[in-house]
C-alpha cells in the first residue's frame, strides 16, 4: 500500500550549500513552491572569519544580485580583487587587471557561509518558500505523481521536481543511478589564514609550484585566506609544523621576504578529486554544484559553477512551465544538461592542463610555459579569454 506524505511542493532542493540555497531561491522567485532540507543553516558569520572562502565571480554576482541576496551580503565583510597575478617559479606574472578591461573589480573573496545564510535569509522571506521537514533527506521513494522525499525528522514530502544539491557524496545521485567520472588528483588543499605586515592592495596572487599551486587570496581586513595544495605527503608534512616553521615555510615557498606573515590561523586540509557526473539528470531528479561535479580549486570556479547551474536549471523548467510544458519532464531536464555540460566539461578540462602543466618538474617545462604567459600576456584576444573565464562573462 502507498504510504501518505505529509507536505507537497513544486520543487525540493536537498542541500543548503550555495548551490543548493540559491536554487531554492531562483525557484520561489519563479514561482514554485519550494522546499529546502538540511541540517540548518549556517547563519551569516559573525566577527570571526570563517575559514571556507571562496572567489565569487562577476556572473555569481549578478546572480546574486538578480535574487535580492547582493544588498544582504555587501553590508557584511566582502573583498573586491582589482588584479590577479599569477607566477611560476621562472617567468614574470601574467598579470589581469580590472581597470584595463573597464571594470571596477575582476571577483569578491566571500566567506561560503555569508553566501549561504544571506541567501537563505532572503529565501526564509519569500512566499513561495515552505519550511517542511527538518533534518537532511535520508530516503527517496516513487510516487505515481511525483516522488516522496523523507528528511530526518520522518517528514514525508511530496514533490514534482527533486534538486540534487547535497554535494560531493550526494545521496540523490546515489538514488537516481547516476555514475560518475572521477579522478584523483592525489593532493590535498591546505587552507587557513595569514596576517601581513603590508598591505595585499586587493590583489589575489597564485603561483604555481612544482608541488602545486598557491594562493594568496585578499580579505577584508588586509589579512588573505591560503590555498595551498600539494601531493598528499608534503601535506602530512606541512601540517606537522607550528605557526612559526609554517609561516617560514610558506614564505620560502611564495618567495616573500622572511617575517613579512606575522600570524597564521589553525590549518584545515581538503582532498582534491575532479568528479563529473555521468548525466545531470534521472527521472524528476536533477543534479547541481558539487553533487554534479568537482574540479581541483587553483582557478576558484567550483562555487561559480554551482551558482551557474542553479540559473541555468531554473531558466529551463520556468521556461518550460510557461510554453505549458510538464516542467519535470525528462525532455525539460535534458535541455538543461545540454546548457550546462559542455562549459563544466571545459573548465574541468582546463584544470588538468594546467594541473599537468603546472604540477611537475620537467626541465623543458618551465620554457614552455614562459613562453605562453609571455604570449597571454601580450595578446589581448587570449587575454581577454582568460578574463572571461575568470569573471564569468564578457568584459
Ligand atoms: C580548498 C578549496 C577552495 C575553493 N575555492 C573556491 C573558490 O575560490 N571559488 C569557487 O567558486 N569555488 C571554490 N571551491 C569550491 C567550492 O567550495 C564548492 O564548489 C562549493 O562550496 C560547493 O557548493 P555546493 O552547494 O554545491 O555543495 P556543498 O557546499 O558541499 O553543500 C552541500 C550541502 O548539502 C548538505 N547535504 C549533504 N547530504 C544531504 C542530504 N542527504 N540531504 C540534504 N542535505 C544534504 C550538506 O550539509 C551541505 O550543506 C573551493 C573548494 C575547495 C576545497
Amino acid at each position: 500500500m502507498e504510504k501518505a506524505f505529509h507536505h507537497e511542493v513544486d520543487v525540493l532542493v536537498a542541500g543548503g550549500g550555495i548551490a543548493g540555497t540559491l536554487a531554492a531561491l531562483a525557484f520561489c522567485h519563479a514561482g514554485f513552491s519550494t522546499s529546502l532540507l538540511d541540517d540548518g543553516p549556517p547563519g551569516i558569520p559573525g566577527d570571526e572569519y570563517r575559514q571556507r572562502v571562496s572567489s565569487f565571480n562577476l556572473a555569481s554576482e549578478q546572480a546574486l544580485r538578480k535574487l535580492g541576496v547582493w544588498p544582504l551580503i555587501a553590508r557584511h565583510r566582502i573583498s573586491p580583487i582589482e588584479r590577479i597575478e599569477v607566477r611560476d617559479n621562472a617567468s614574470s606574472p601574467l598579470v589581469f587587471d580590472a581597470a584595463t578591461v573597464g571594470l571596477p573589480h575582476l571577483a569578491h573573496i566571500l566567506e561560503n557561509d555569508l553566501v549561504s545564510g544571506a541567501t537563505r535569509e532572503v529565501l526564509e522571506s519569500n512566499p513561495m518558500f515552505q519550511q517542511v521537514g527538518a533534518g537532511r533527506a535520508t530516503d527517496i521513494e516513487r510516487n505515481p505523481d511525483g516522488l516522496i522525499v523523507v528528511a530526518a525528522d520522518g517528514s514525508r514530502i511530496r514533490c514534482q521536481l527533486l534538486i540534487g544539491a547535497d554535494g560531493a557524496d550526494s545521496m540523490v545521485r546515489r538514488f537516481a543511478g547516476i555514475g560518475r567520472d572521477t579522478f584523483d588528483y592525489r593532493q590535498r588543499a591546505i587552507v587557513t589564514r595569514v596576517f601581513l605586515n603590508g598591505a595585499h592592495h586587493r590583489i589575489a596572487r597564485q603561483r604555481f609550484l612544482p608541488t602545486g599551486p598557491l594562493a594568496f587570496l585578499p580579505l577584508a581586513d588586509n589579512s588573505c585566506s591560503i590555498v595551498w595544495s600539494m601531493e598528499e605527503g608534503m601535506a602530512g608534512e606541512i601540517l606537522s609544523l607550528d605557526d612559526g616553521p609554517f609561516c617560514e615555510r610558506l614564505e620560502r615557498a611564495f618567495d616573500i621576504e622572511p617575517g613579512y606573515i606575522h600570524g597564521v590561523e589553525p590549518r584545515t586540509t581538503f582532498p582534491l578529486r575532479r568528479t563529473h557526473a555521468t548525466r545531470y539528470t534521472a527521472d524528476r531528479m536533477a543534479l547541481i554544484g558539487d553533487a554534479c561535479h568537482t574540479v581541483h580549486p587553483l582557478a576558484g570556479l567550483g562555487a561559480n559553477q554551482g551558482i551557474a547551474d542553479a540559473m541555468a536549471l531554473v531558466d529551463t523548467v520556468d521556461q518550460a512551465r510557461a510554453r505549458g510544458q510538464r516542467f519535470w519532464h525528462d525532455r525539460v531536464l535534458a535541455r538543461y544538461q545540454r546548457s550546462r555540460r559542455p562549459q563544466n566539461s571545459i573548465i574541468l578540462a582546463t584544470m588538468d592542463l594546467f594541473h599537468l602543466g603546472f604540477a611537475n618538474d620537467l626541465r623543458w617545462l618551465p620554457e614552455i610555459r614562459d613562453a605562453v604567459f609571455s604570449l597571454v600576456d601580450h595578446a589581448p584576444v587570449i587575454k581577454r579569454f582568460f578574463i572571461t573565464q575568470a569573471t564569468g562573462r564578457m568584459p
